[in-house]
């Protein structure tokens, strides 16, 4: 149930937390599937979560959302359109119609490749990374790959969904220096 009495901040998060489905062994044996698509079902969730975003880089300069395929186009298109910026999608290989750029970035097991078109970001342009879950970092450090090829400026990172124990906001930050990592909402092994 939502609250209204209550204060914002606190309880509009645990709100949000309640709209998280853990799904066990997904995509594979001894991975906690964090699914969003609850939270998304629920007008309320999918509102505050997008304001508590955008309440924490508005006024902060962001040229370009650059959201990561597939998850980080719902959050990161969404935001864009409340900040003002533009939106650049980085795809898989293969989906993308026009000339790409391409970074290729090791998983827990083999090889992934992500791609940008090659004229996405204007030259010093101030970019913001989104995705829905950051785990171990490296799909966010490849996005900040295609962004600095194209000479954008990564300001910052948001995530609506952070798994601390993975180490990924220490990855990302040691990858991209300077920005930023911000995630809504944060989970301890097995939580
Ligand atoms: P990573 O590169 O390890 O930070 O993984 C991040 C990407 O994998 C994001 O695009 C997430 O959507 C997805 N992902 C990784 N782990 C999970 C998880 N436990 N639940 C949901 N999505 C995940």
């Amino acid at each position: 149930m939502f609250n209204h009495d209550e204060l914002p901040g606190q309880h509009a998060v645990r709100y949000l937390r309640s709209k998280l489905r853990n799904v066990p062994d997904f995509p594979q044996p001894g991975i906690l599937f964090k699914d969003i698509t609850p939270l998304l079902a629920d007008p309320r969730a999918f509102h505050i979560t997008l304001d508590l975003l955008a309440e924490r880089f508005i006024g902060e300069h962001v040229d370009t959302v650059v959201g990561i395929e597939a998850r980080g186009f719902i959050f990161g298109g969404a935001l864009a359109a409340r900040l003002n910026a533009s939106f650049v999608p980085v795809r898989k290989p293969g989906k993308l119609p026009a000339k790409v750029d391409r970074v290729a970035y090791k998983l827990e097991y083999g090889e992934a490749v992500l791609e940008m078109h090659t004229d996405s970001i204007p030259r010093g342009a101030r970019v913001l990374i989104v995705d829905d879950v950051l785990a171990t970092g490296g799909t966010a450090c490849a996005a900040a790959d295609l962004v600095r090829l194209q000479g954008g400026e990564i300001s910052a990172f948001a995530f609506v969904v952070e798994l601390d124990f993975l180490g990924g906001k220490e990855q990302v930050e040691c990858h991209a220096k300077g920005s930023r990592v911000y995630s809504l909402m944060h989970f301890a092994a097995g939580e």
